[in-house]
């Protein structure tokens, strides 16, 4: 248990702020991002392979064909995508893995991982949430409409979730954040190896102390 790596979950409503919650804990923390396939086109300053893998609808549909994703969804007009290869690779070297997606790709790996932990990163209310997607100005007012419906939608969601945080300072959500990893990552359960060892060597010690 104890080498095995942990996977982080992060959803939230678009325009939260969650990807930039995560680039800053991959800066700060080292933790592995899970890049993601998507057919939506890039924004700009968006680069292949660093934000996304930017795919046409047949590619896309050609990686669900070889069972290339841990989950996929569509969201809004778009699919999104976890390749499997590379979350599967870093939680066998014992990775601590994010993935930044939407609520229905969150429940599919929960179902599949028991052990992953779940986060909803959220604006501390609607307007600021609002104020945000049109500030970002990437998206056709329609587009920002849509989002905000689906926000709408996903709020009736979270029950899934474990844990809620609210992104009004970054700074202050990715300790956040980064406070929940720690805390999971010294549950008892996850070191019993330890616990073990320890174990055997103290009596060993307590053997030759007497
Ligand atoms: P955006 O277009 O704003 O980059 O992302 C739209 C939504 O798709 C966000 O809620 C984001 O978290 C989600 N998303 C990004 N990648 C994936 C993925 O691989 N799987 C799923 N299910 N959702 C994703």
């Amino acid at each position: 248990m104890d080498s095995k790596g942990n996977l982080i979950v992060i959803s939230g409503f678009s325009g939260a702020g969650k990807g930039t919650v995560v680039k800053r804990l991959v800066e700060k923390y080292g933790y592995s991002l899970s890049v993601s396939a998507t057919t939506r086109p890039p924004r700009p300053g968006e680069v292949d392979g660093r934000e996304y893998f930017f795919k046409t609808t047949d590619e896309f549909r050609n990686m669900i064909d070889y069972n290339g994703f841990i989950e996929w969804a569509q969201y809004v007009e778009n699919y999104y995508g976890t390749p499997r290869r590379f979350v599967e690779d870093e939680l066998k070297k014992g990775s601590t893995v994010l993935l930044e997606i939407e609520v229905q790709g969150a429940k599919n790996v929960l179902a599949q991982y028991p052990d992953a932990i779940l986060l909803f990163i959220t604006t501390k209310d609607a307007e600021t949430l609002k104020e945000r997607l049109m500030s970002r100005g990437s998206e056709t007012v329609e587009q920002v409409e849509k989002r905000i419906r689906r926000a709408a939608e996903e709020a009736k969601e979270t029950d899934v979730y474990e844990y809620v945080v609210i992104n009004d300072d970054l700074e202050t959500c990715v300790e956040d954040v980064h406070a929940i990893i720690t805390a999971r990552s010294c549950e008892r359960k996850r070191r019993a190896a330890l616990l073990e060892t320890l174990k055997s060597e103290l009596q060993t010690f307590a053997g030759k102390g007497e």
